[in-house]
């Protein structure tokens, strides 16, 4: 059961529906950051009786029990919508967010640049590889801490908060020491010690979709965040597989407006995985604005030819000015469209 309480709750009747739930045996997870708190209700059955007397709790709006498997994340659960904040930039709002940057983390002045170039092209939040999942183990595996370090220096000169990817339980207390924004990757949708660690930071988090996932297990991974207390989560379609052998995966745009009819979490595009070739990222981009994305992750390289990882699907900063530029013009009719 959920309770959606109202937005302007009192603090005092909150904490009061919260001790009277624990005195009477039930557990809570309370989840506020992103908007409308919300309390999920569980361990034990859930009378008629009981239902009715929390119903009359001031503060309480409504009680839902949405009929979706990810209860947390179904949009019953906050109608308003979801908001996720990385410093001072917010996701779910109106304006769409750009997350830039290299795949990779190659070295300093190759992350420098191409951090002060995708700040200069309109990009609101930089991404770069420090840890990489690579298919075969013979492939440059990233360069680290070292990484991390480099990305922090980035942010220094630039002001963008950085989001990096996190592989690897082991590895979660390190990367958020340095990153303002976790990323799981697609190969780790599903790597459920990982989504509790991650979970466990507080820290806002990007969940790609795993690319033979379905939009289910997707936002059953999401559940698996808001369960362990962390609703600043950021959905990000990033393709599937598919028998075409033409691009790298295929982009799903259906499931940006489905997954906004499903769930309340905020959902970005990325079309440089979802494509795997440069020349297809400018379209792709505009489509996902159109179809409803609340932003874009892109990967951008100062010299794209010479990067060391996924430089066929990287753009140049000047083709991320021109995507910025039109993706502005965009998205506020896209937004009338899509909540007509
Ligand atoms: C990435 O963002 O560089 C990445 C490895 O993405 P994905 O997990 O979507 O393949
Ligand atoms: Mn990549």
């Amino acid at each position: 059961m959920i309770l959606r309480l109202r937005p302007d709750v009192d603090p005092h009747d909150q904490q009061a529906l919260l001790d009277d739930l624990h005195r009477w045996g039930f557990t809570v997870t309370t989840l506020l950051r992103g908007g409308q708190p919300i309390l999920a209700v569980n361990g034990q059955e859930i009378t008629a009786g009981i239902a009715a007397e929390l119903a009359r709790y001031p503060g309480v709006e409504a009680i839902v029990t949405p009929s979706e498997p990810y209860r947390l994340a179904a949009l019953a659960s906050r109608p308003r919508g979801t908001t996720v904040r990385v410093g001072d930039v917010v996701v779910g709002g109106h304006e769409p967010v750009i997350i830039a940057g290299p795949c990779t983390v190659e070295n300093r002045e190759q992350l420098l640049r191409t951090a002060e170039a995708v700040r200069d092209a309109g990009a609101s939040l930089l991404r770069g590889g420090a840890f990489k999942p690579r298919t075969s183990p013979y492939s440059f595996q990233g360069l680290g801490e070292r990484g991390l370090e480099l990305l922090a220096e980035a942010r220094e000169q630039t002001g963008l908060p950085i989001v990096t990817e996190v592989l690897d339980t082991e590895q979660v207390d390190l990367v958020a020491q340095y990153a303002d924004m976790l990323q799981i990757g697609s190969r780790n949708m599903m790597n459920f010690a990982l989504l509790r660690k991650v979970a466990a930071t507080g820290k806002p988090v990007l969940l790609k979709r795993g690319f033979a996932a379905t939009i289910e297990e997707w936002l059953l991974a999401a559940e698996y965040l808001l369960a362990g207390g962390n609703d600043q989560v950021v959905l990000c379609e990033r393709g599937v597989r598919s028998f075409e052998p033409a691009t790298r995966f295929m982009l799903d745009l259906n499931a940006v407006p489905l997954v906004r009819q499903l769930s309340h979490l905020p959902v970005i595009v990325d079309p440089s995985h979802g494509t795997g070739r440069r020349e297809l990222v400018p379209p792709l981009s505009l489509a996902a604005i159109a179809a409803g994305a609340h932003g874009l992750l892109v990967e951008v390289h100062v010299e794209p030819d010479a990067a060391l990882v996924d430089g066929r699907q990287s753009i140049d900063p000047a083709t991320l000015a021109s995507i910025v530029r039109r993706v502005r013009v965009l998205s506020e009719l896209a937004e009338e469209l899509v909540t007509a």
